[in-house]
């Protein structure tokens, strides 16, 4: 297996595994991170919340913002 020469490792990557992108942190209108996307997956990855967690610093409720994968 040939040895990637990147600077970032898989560090850099987002949580898509899309790397070789650039990425960064979306936060939640509170300033909670929320996810590390690049610009093949912020759409998808974004569509996923509540509209209210991305734009209205008062929401709150007892429902988890982000569906659970374990
Ligand atoms: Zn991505």
């Amino acid at each position: 297996m040939k040895k990637k020469v990147d600077h970032g490792s898989t560090e850099n990557s987002c949580e898509y595994g899309h790397v070789h992108e650039e990425t960064w942190w979306e936060f939640d209108a509170r300033g909670i991170p929320l996810c590390k996307v690049c610009d093949n997956c912020q759409d998808e990855r974004l569509g996923g919340y509540r509209p209210d967690v991305l734009e209205d610093p008062s929401y709150w409720s007892d429902e988890p913002i982000e569906a659970e994968n374990y």
